[in-house]
């Protein structure tokens, strides 16, 4: 009885390794089976560390964007298109981290816990995905943007959309240089529009006046002067691109007064800038959907009060992307309310059915009195750069900014958007080393914004 007992307590210990090892397994595999199936060793998607088997990426009006044919994965017909692309869609070697066919790869190759990756050959039918962006859009701009660094990203500031995304230096996917050394190519692999972190310079000028307006009630009447600089209460100086004499807040968010909004700054302190900032998701990362982006950063608790108003022109330690500084606009544009940015649409599975909802709500992030005031100011401010005209031709409401950095020309931003149901868009640019933001970001600014009342007709 006691050999028997012994017997029976062994084979009962081996059951229960066996259901642990078993459980253990199954879970393991549910977790990590699609990295599993997509990892480089796995043929059926990979080919020496090429990416092989996976489903067509379209735009928004269906253009294929990316393909897999008899093995070789090509990408749209148009050279400078295809490389404005790279960054969102990714190239054949999995190397750009945050790119679509990187970041989706388990959709794209049809991949589910269920049937594995075999079961598309078997219904020679792989996944598509629909993207918010137009083609055509990326071609125009990206041929204004011609060989300068930096960014440009639009989208719909009513339903989230993305539909213009480009990153400078970028390279053709298809045909990836061998040598990607030198100047040039610094950062290659960064998606600027996503997660490039740059001082805001003055287009970080919306974010202390909606601090302003919500925080001191006789902003508006307050008068400042301005000599071209002035010297703050630590004994620091501020200094300003011009002589602007005696000035009111509006005036001085119009003509990008820095001693105006120095003297704003120490007004608000650093904590009412920081919770606002902190609405537009500064001091965090931003998700859509799969792809991750930078936020912003900004903190001068610390800080002195030239350092604090230096902080409050964008400057000091401030840094923003330009998807953030784009939702920016696009919540000024939207009475008040941010819609998260996405950029893939649908996702269709192996049998043409839609997977994803893509739903998302709105957020209040500042008040609606607050945002028709920013609409003016913002509107003002466009009057000034662009002219009366360009203004009422696309009810163009924005701020530029020129942003002092360490090494060479200072970088030149613009974010804005358009005033109007037809073209409900905003936007964010940034040129490296532009210098002057009104010259240098007009060019592709005014291709932007012809290219974005041309869509969807
Ligand atoms: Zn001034």
């Amino acid at each position: 009885m006691k050999k028997i007992s012994k017997r029976a307590k062994a084979a009962y210990l081996l059951l229960i390794v066996f259901t642990v090892g078993l459980v253990f397994f199954y879970t393991n595999f549910a977790i990590n089976g699609g990295k599993w199936a997509l990892s480089a060793y796995n043929t059926h998607i990979y080919s020496n560390g090429a990416l092989q088997t996976t489903g067509s990426i379209v735009d928004r009006y269906g253009k294929v964007l990316a393909k897999s044919e008899n093995g070789k994965r090509t990408y749209y017909e148009d050279l400078a298109t295809r490389k404005s692309l790279m960054h969102i869609i990714g190239d054949n070697s999995s190397f750009l981290s945050g790119s679509i066919q990187q970041t989706y790869a388990d959709k794209l190759a049809g991949y589910s816990a269920l049937n594995g990756v075999h079961m598309l050959s078997a219904f020679n039918k792989v996944s598509k995905m629909e993207l918010s962006i137009s083609a055509e859009l990326q071609k125009k701009v990206a041929n204004a943007f011609g060989s300068k660094r930096g960014a440009v990203i639009a989208y719909n500031y009513k339903t989230g959309e993305i539909v213009c995304s480009l990153s400078a230096p970028n390279y053709d996917p298809q045909n990836k240089p061998e040598n990607l050394d030198g100047s040039y190519y610094e950062g290659i692999y960064v998606n600027r529009a996503l997660n490039g972190m740059y001082p805001p310079g003055s287009t970080f000028k919306i974010i202390t006046s909606i601090a302003a307006i919500e925080n001191i009630p006789d902003i508006f009447s307050q008068k400042f002067v301005c000599n071209g600089k002035c010297t703050m209460p630590d004994g620091g100086t501020i200094t300003c691109s011009g002589k602007h004499g005696e000035i009111d807040f509006k005036k001085g968010f119009s003509v990008s007064c820095n001693v105006v909004f120095a003297n704003v700054a120490n007004m608000v302190g650093a904590e009412k800038i920081k919770s606002v900032a902190e609405k537009f998701g500064f001091n965090q990362n931003g998700k859509m959907g799969k792809i991750g982006y930078s936020g912003g950063y900004y903190d001068a608790g610390k800080a002195g009060a030239t350092n604090l108003g230096w902080s409050g022109i964008g400057q000091y330690t401030v840094l923003a992307s330009p998807i953030t500084m784009m939702q920016v606009s696009g919540a000024v544009a939207n009475g008040g309310s941010l819609n998260s940015p996405k950029v893939v649409n649908r996702i269709y599975n192996a049998f043409g059915i839609p997977t994803n909802l893509n739903i998302s709500l709105p957020k209040s992030v500042i008040s609606n009195g607050t945002s028709s005031t920013l609409n003016e100011m913002m509107k003002m401010a466009a009057e000034y750069t662009f002219g009366e005209s360009t203004v009422n031709n696309y009810s163009l409401r924005c701020k530029t900014g020129t942003a002092e950095v360490e090494k060479g020309k200072p970088h030149a931003w613009l974010s804005g958007f358009m005033d109007s149901s037809e073209n409900p868009y905003a936007f964010a640019i940034i040129v490296e080393n532009g210098g002057s933001a009104a010259s240098s970001t007009r060019y592709v600014a005014l291709t932007l914004l012809k290219g974005l009342t041309e869509l969807d007709r």
